[in-house]
């Protein structure tokens, strides 16, 4: 038996993707800058999927630059700001994943002056912190839209006009909307962001292919040769562009229906864990505040023990869930966002994340909560 819990890592990709990527690799081989058939071909198929996508996403076909993931996508956004010639001043949420976290470690490196913003116990940034921080020279803002730790929606649309009402000036709003692509229903156009980072394997897409949505054109650190408007230069990977397109409609076709098939497992994961003595909620808002979560990520904690071991004993049986994200838990430390949260030491320590995805069945949460309830009562005494 296996049961995958950690869909917020990556998902399982979606066969049609799957077999999307494998048609177009030999069918649509050329390389889409060439100017023969072959050539032509991928080309035409290339903005295909750049015009479904944007109809999808109810953007402008020119506003998709096509990358290799969030992290390229986040990189892009961020580290353009290098290319001005005067530094200034950055804010960036403390709740970043850390590949919007670290680019903006490097700015500072590089003479930006960055505030780092904490959000409230619940895990949500205020749009009021964000825009008391603006300043003359305040160059770039980038919050995430769903943290991918706890779930939480943070209120982009209003840091966006809070921002916009102190500041009119050129203020670059870039967003990390990840997590929230094909789970929860949001509008780029609506939300205002100049920019956002969206990868395709973590709606069942293959990975290898992501989007950086540009509402405009501006000049980025990478140089080449000119592909992707010259925002991501290099020769597209076509296949995986397609198999993206495949598994958006799928996800956006399905997004209700897996929208309640994960309320319905949340609630469930959320009764039984409540019985298990001892057990903390990441954050506690999580329980009650529905609509301020997405349904598809919930982090929970069972102190003393380590997320680690309690990771490594449910591995062992089966079931797939991680400590903190996936990106930073090699890292061996306490997770950054529980930290900024104000959650203690000794409970972020023993955080673990559970996240689900289309294929996750009802059985699956059963006989998840039939082992841990028995385990994590034994594995605390060992662990006192
Ligand atoms: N942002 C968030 C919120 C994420 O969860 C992830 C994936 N862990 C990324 C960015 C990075 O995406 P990719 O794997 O496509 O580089």
């Amino acid at each position: 038996m296996s049961v995958y819990l950690d869909w917020a890592a990556t998902a399982i990709p979606y066969k049609e993707a799957i077999e999307e990527q494998t048609r177009v690799c030999s069918d649509f081989f050329g390389n889409p800058s060439s100017l023969h058939e072959p050539g032509r071909a991928a080309r035409r198929l290339l903005d295909s999927c750049r015009s479904d996508i944007a109809s999808m996403l109810s953007v402008r076909p020119e506003q998709l630059v096509f990358c290799s993931g969030a992290t390229e996508a986040n990189n892009i956004a961020l580290l353009s700001v290098l290319t001005r010639r005067k530094r200034g001043h950055v804010i960036v949420s403390a709740i970043e994943h850390s590949s919007g976290y670290e680019p903006a470690l490097l700015l500072s490196s590089m003479g930006y002056d960055v505030d780092f913003i904490r959000p409230d116990a619940s895990g949500i940034i205020s749009p009021v912190d964000i825009a008391n921080r603006v300043r003359e020279d305040t160059v770039l803002v980038s919050v995430m839209l769903v943290n991918n730790e706890t779930g939480a929606i943070q209120p982009v649309r209003e840091i966006v006009q809070a921002v916009r009402t102190v500041q009119r000036r050129n203020i670059h709003v870039h967003c990390d909307v990840v997590q929230a692509s094909g789970k929860i229903a949001f509008n780029l156009t609506e939300l205002g962001v100049d920019s956002a980072s969206i990868s395709a394997h973590k709606f069942g897409g293959v990975r290898g292919a992501g989007i950086m949505f540009a509402a405009r054109q501006w000049d980025v650190l990478i140089r080449g040769g000119g592909q992707e408007q010259a925002m991501r230069p290099g020769t597209e990977n076509v296949a995986a562009v397609a198999a993206m397109r495949r598994a958006l409609e799928i996800s956006e076709k399905e997004r209700e229906k897996n929208s309640e098939h994960a309320i319905r497992l949340k609630k469930e994961l959320i009764d039984g864990i409540s019985n298990i003595k001892g057990a903390e909620f990441l954050p506690v808002e999580v329980t009650k505040k529905e609509k301020q979560y997405i349904p598809h990520i919930l982090s929970v904690s069972f102190p003393p023990v380590p997320g680690e071991v309690l990771q490594r004993v449910l591995s062992d049986a089966g079931f797939y869930v991680s400590t903190g994200s996936a990106c930073s838990s090699r890292a061996r430390r306490n997770s950054r966002v529980m930290d900024a949260m104000g959650i203690s030491d000794r409970i972020s320590f023993s955080a673990i994340r559970i996240s689900t995805g289309y294929l996750t069945t009802e059985a699956d949460i059963t006989e998840f909560l039939r082992f841990i309830k028995r385990e994590i009562p034994l594995l605390m005494k060992i662990a006192r």
